[in-house]
């Protein structure tokens, strides 16, 4: 687009930036975009953290919720582990056991397949088997010198276990189980079902896993869940053992609704529908969970998926307080609880952490994400517009100021700019430079006889010819009135003369149509008459022979044009000297 280079561009704009403007828009759009990004990359990173940082704290508050329920349910069960403790020993020093006829009675009883103990109206009854029922039952043994302060524990703990466990809806019952094989539960539970009880006993973790082998510690132990004897109900149970001068005397164990510790663990709310906690303990032992289950008897990795099939109950229990872990399938945080027995375990996927970063992301920023392209597209389209626009306008405007209206050819001005770049491309590489000077002969005759507008016809048509017979590099041009000039870059005296010449040859033949409305005299009868005209044309070469300068050259171009009119017109003249040469036959005008 050479008209732009009219107007000088500022020294700080690239050159790429005003040939493209759409490039600049583009480039500055996506540097706000790239901006954005990293604001709100930045922003996404701090979210992630404070996500984290919300999940563990959670985890933290509902361990602690945990906690108070345990340590509570630990501090009751402790409280009668002493005293059942207290009375056994009691009853063992002769002085102070005193001889009860209910005791006496149960304990001549003893070996009757199903036994009981009378207690006061509404305490929980004792009730116990025979030894051949014992028999092989793990945990069980009849001990006969300890059976009387055993029934004596038993008949005060019957009252006790009302009073002071309480049954309601988070604790649904409570038993003490003597290892000397009877049991007291609060509330009763029909007598004929005791060897049957204490079958089951023997086989569930809060009796087993609490005998000495199993327990060496003698820990209060939380039992995975199960389901409750001839019933589908899903419990949990605490329990602690009793021992008296280091022997296992029994359990008071306490079952507690796992409605209500899945309460404690949070249930999976509706803002966040897969959220899974789970109580665990250090064998990896599922206890409950905040949502049901299919299976009673969940281990670790099955709880949580294979994704922390690595880790491991272990190695969690083995770091101390509060903790997180990134894996394939998302995060774990952990949570230890009590003495340390269990683990409060969030399980939360990829997807899941994700989602929530993303609802916390600002609105509006998420917003200017969206818009910020979509503007973008805008500007680029508005830019091109614009831009086209003024392209066309530019060329427009080009146009006008470098071409004749009426024959489109170069005007003086435009003739003079290519003038001088094809002087500087002679200075250059010392090529040649002609010039023709073309003046139509006896031109006013046409306008008399034709017609103004006629005459404009032939000055068109003599613009045509000098298009179409001209070399490509040649730059002809409308100097004024009905004067022509043709650039030669490249072309010799000798070469511009002979195409002047052969110009002339075909400019006379050239028949041009008149105007519409040309006068009827003029066609003089012929309505197919046509215009002749014929040029006369002056030749010059820049040097010695043209000067140097375009006035000069328009000069010599002018003086032998006027030589050539002079000697008779539609004629060539290269030469100052002998004025009168014949280059061409003269023609009559
Ligand atoms: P010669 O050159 O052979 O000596 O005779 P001539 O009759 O052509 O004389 P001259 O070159 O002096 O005439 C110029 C005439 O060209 C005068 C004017 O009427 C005519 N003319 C100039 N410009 C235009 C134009 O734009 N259109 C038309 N139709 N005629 C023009
Ligand atoms: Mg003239
Ligand atoms: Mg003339």
């Amino acid at each position: 687009m050479p008209w732009r280079k009219l107007v000088p561009r500022p020294r700080w704009l690239p050159r790429a930036a005003v040939m493209r403007p759409q490039r600049v828009v583009i480039w500055c759009f996506s540097l706000v975009l790239a901006l954005t990004l990293a604001v709100g990359l930045r922003d996404l990173y701090t979210l992630r953290e404070r996500v984290i940082a919300s999940h563990q704290h959670n985890l933290a508050l509902r361990a602690m919720g945990l906690e108070a329920a345990v340590s509570s349910e630990r501090f009751r069960l402790s409280f009668v582990r002493d005293y059942a403790r207290q009375l056994m020993r009691m009853e063992a020093v002769p002085a102070v056991g005193v001889s009860d006829p209910a005791i006496e009675r149960a304990f001549a009883a003893r070996n009757a397949p199903i036994w009981q103990m009378e207690v006061p109206l509404g305490d929980a009854p004792v009730v116990g088997v025979s030894p051949q029922t014992l028999a092989g039952l793990p945990g069980f043994e009849r001990r006969v010198d300890d059976l009387r302060a055993d029934l004596f524990a038993a008949r005060q703990l019957s009252h006790v276990l009302g009073l002071t466990m309480g049954v309601d809806e988070i604790r649904n019952s409570v038993t003490f189980i003597s290892s000397n094989g009877f049991f007291v539960t609060y509330p009763a539970v029909p007598a004929d079902k005791a060897p049957a009880l204490l079958q089951r006993f023997a086989s569930m973790p809060y009796y087993r896993d609490l005998l000495p082998d199993r327990n060496p510690g003698q820990q209060l132990r939380w039992a995975p869940p199960y389901r409750q004897f001839e019933s589908t109900e899903l419990r949990t149970t605490l329990s602690v053992p009793i021992y008296v001068e280091a022997r296992f005397r029994g359990v008071v164990a306490v079952d507690v609704s796992l409605k209500h510790i899945q309460a404690l663990l949070g249930a999976p709310s509706d803002d966040s529908p897969a959220l899974n906690r789970y109580l665990m303990d250090s064998a990896g032992r599922l206890i409950a969970a905040n949502h049901d289950h299919p299976s009673t008897d969940l281990r670790w990795p099955d709880v949580l998926g294979d994704a922390w099939h690595d880790v491991g109950p272990q190695t969690l229990f083995a770091t101390d307080g509060p903790g997180m872990r990134k894996g394939e399938g998302g995060y774990l945080f952990y949570q230890r609880l009590g003495t340390g027995q269990w683990m409060l375990l969030e399980a939360v996927s990829t997807a899941q952490l994700y989602g929530e970063v993303f609802s916390r992301i600002s609105k509006p920023l998420l917003y200017v994400w969206i818009a910020l392209p979509l503007l973008m597209w805008i500007s680029v389209r508005l830019v091109s517009l614009l831009f086209s626009y003024y392209l066309a306008l530019g060329h427009k405007l080009q146009q006008l100021a470098e071409r004749d209206p009426l024959t489109d050819l170069a005007n003086r001005r435009h003739f003079g700019d290519q003038f001088a770049q094809a002087a500087a491309r002679r200075e250059r590489d010392g090529s040649a430079l002609s010039m023709l000077m073309l003046d139509i002969d006896y031109f006013k005759k046409v306008n008399d006889r034709w017609g103004h507008a006629s005459g404009d016809h032939v000055l068109q048509r003599l613009a045509t010819a000098l298009r179409e017979n001209m070399r490509a590099m040649d730059v002809p041009a409308r100097l004024g009135g009905e004067e022509f000039a043709v650039l030669m870059p490249g072309a010799t005296l000798a070469e511009a003369r002979a195409s002047a010449e052969r110009l002339r040859v075909t400019l006379a033949a050239i028949p041009v149509e008149p105007a519409p409305d040309a006068p009827t005299s003029a066609t003089q009868g012929d309505p197919g008459a046509r215009i002749r005209f014929t040029v006369s044309i002056g030749v010059a070469e820049a040097g010695s022979d043209g000067g140097q300068t375009l006035d000069a050259m328009l000069a010599t171009a002018d003086r032998r044009l006027y030589a050539a009119k002079a000697t008779g017109r539609n004629r060539v003249c290269a030469e100052d000297a002998r004025a009168g040469n014949a280059e061409a036959p003269p023609v009559a005008g």
